[in-house]
C-alpha cells in the first residue's frame, strides 16, 4: 500500500522497524486494515521482503529498537515478529524485557490464533472486499428500511470475532448482515 503523507511524517521518512531504510510501504498490521494510519507501520523494502518470507539474517536485531516505538501498530508488529523468533535467546530476551499494553499484545498474537472462517449460505469462503447478494429480503433493524432479496452489497468487511456476521453498506448505511442470508457474487 502506498504510504500516506501522515504516515511518512510520523515515521520521519524512515522505516519504523529498522529506522535506516527509506519508508516505502504502508503495512497494515492484520487483522486491521489500511483504514487509518494508526493501523499501519511504515516499512522499507528490506523489512517488507523479510516479512513476506525472505531470509532475515541478522536484520531483525533492529527489533530491539522498534519495540520501544510509542506507536501501538509498530509495537504490535515488532512483538509479532519477535514472538515467531522466541526460540532464539536474543528475541526472547527482548520479549521479556518490555511491558506492552494488553491490547497491543492481543493484536500482536492474533496472527497466531486461527480464526474461524466466514462462509456464505453455500459454504463458499468469504473474504474482506467481496461482493455478496442477499438471498432473502431483510428488515434492517434500527434503520427502518427493507433490503430486498437480490440487493448487492459491495466491499464487505468480515466481523473478526464472529464468523456468522459481516458488515456492508446498504442504502449508504453500514449494517451487520448474517452470512447465512448471503451468497458470494463471483
Ligand atoms: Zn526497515
Amino acid at each position: 500500500m502506498k504510504i500516506s503523507d501522515k504516515l511518512k511524517q510520523r515515521a520521519q521518512g524512515l522505516c519504523e522497524l529498522c529506522t535506516t531504510g527509506e519508508a516505502s510501504t504502508a503495512y497494515a498490521v492484520s487483522p486491521k486494515n489500511n483504514d487509518i494510519v494508526e493501523n499501519e507501520v511504515a516499512l522499507c523494502t528490506t523489512c517488507l521482503q523479510i516479512i513476506e518470507g525472505k531470509e532475515a539474517g541478522n536484520h531483525w536485531q533492529c527489533l530491539a529498537g522498534s519495540i520501544w516505538n510509542t506507536e501501538p501498530s509498530v509495537q504490535a508488529l515488532t512483538y509479532r515478529i519477535l514472538y515467531e523468533l522466541k526460540d532464539n535467546d536474543w528475541a526472547n530476551e527482548i520479549l521479556t524485557s518490555v511491558e506492552l499494553e494488553e491490547p497491543v499484545i492481543t493484536w500482536a498474537v492474533s496472527a497466531f490464533i486461527k480464526s474461524p472462517i466466514h462462509v456464505d449460505s453455500n459454504g463458499t469462503e468469504l473474504q474482506n472486499g467481496d461482493t455478496v447478494v442477499l438471498i432473502q429480503g431483510l428488515n434492517v433493524k434500527g434503520a427502518n428500511f427493507m433490503a430486498p432479496k437480490g440487493t448487492i452489497v459491495k466491499k464487505i468487511h468480515l466481523v473478526a470475532d464472529n464468523p456468522e456476521q459481516i458488515e456492508g453498506k446498504v442504502n449508504e448505511q453500514t449494517i451487520v448482515l448474517l452470512t447465512k442470508y448471503l451468497r458470494k457474487s463471483m
